[in-house]
């Protein structure tokens, strides 16, 4: 479902996505829509996530040598999402943790530059957005995450993030069938949330039309940009 909503603020001309349907007694889109703590600062679209304003568990991969590429490609772990996404993480946050789940983020907004970085070291490019294209996370409308139990210890999904295998796509049978449970768990929650998932990938979700929003560059982001101190 979506709403439309012009939403003109410092410049910027967003489309609100309401998307997941509101079941009798569940906040409406507008109550959870925009939190007090959900920060919105000027010259860009995107809003910070934390631990503690947003309740996910964060551990941005991309900020640490561990990872695919084998090097660290942003500077500094800022987890920021388009402010038109913000709804739909609550929502998912609210469903995993009625199912004793929490959200644990491995990336979010993804510079344009870290694209590059991510492009020119990919092991299968079939994974990795062409920069010249640019990525969705660019965009600010995908999140790659995980399921955590309540302590904190990820669910089982079979591979690691970044598996750029086809182990890693949904509904593959060849993966334990708890980690396939797991898998649908976490695509029932973000889908039912708003969020899209791609065939290929069991960690990334996005917003849907994620066309109609325009690539951000991280030298507007000032102090929440971060590649800074490159
Ligand atoms: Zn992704």
């Amino acid at each position: 479902m979506f709403s439309e909503r012009p939403d003109r603020l410092n410049g910027y001309i967003g489309t609100h996505v309401g998307a997941g349907a509101i079941t009798p007694g569940e906040k409406s889109t507008s109550v959870i829509d925009r939190d007090a703590t959900d920060a919105i600062f000027p010259g860009h679209p995107l809003v910070r996530i934390t631990n503690t304003t947003h309740d996910v568990l964060i551990d941005l991969i991309y900020a640490t040598p561990d990872n695919v590429a084998g090097q660290t490609i942003y500077q500094r772990p800022i987890c920021l999402i388009h402010r038109d996404a913000v709804a739909c993480l609550r929502r998912a946050v609210m469903r995993a943790t009625e199912v004793g789940c929490r959200l644990k983020i491995f990336d979010a907004f993804r510079p344009q530059e870290a694209q590059v970085i991510l492009w020119d070291t990919a092991p299968d490019k079939a994974y990795v957005a062409d920069p010249r294209i640019g990525s969705n996370h660019t965009r600010g409308t995908a999140v790659d995450l995980t399921l955590a139990d309540e302590a904190g210890q990820e669910l089982d999904m079979g591979t690691a993030f970044d598996d750029m295998t086809s182990l890693s796509h949904h509904f593959c049978d060849k993966v334990p069938p708890l980690a396939q449970a797991n898998r649908l768990l976490l695509m029932n929650i973000m889908e039912s949330a708003g969020f899209r998932h791609i065939p290929h990938e069991w960690w990334h979700y996005a917003l849907p039309e994620q066309d109609a929003y325009p690539l951000i560059a991280s030298e507007s982001l000032g102090t929440l940009n971060p590649m800074r101190g490159l």
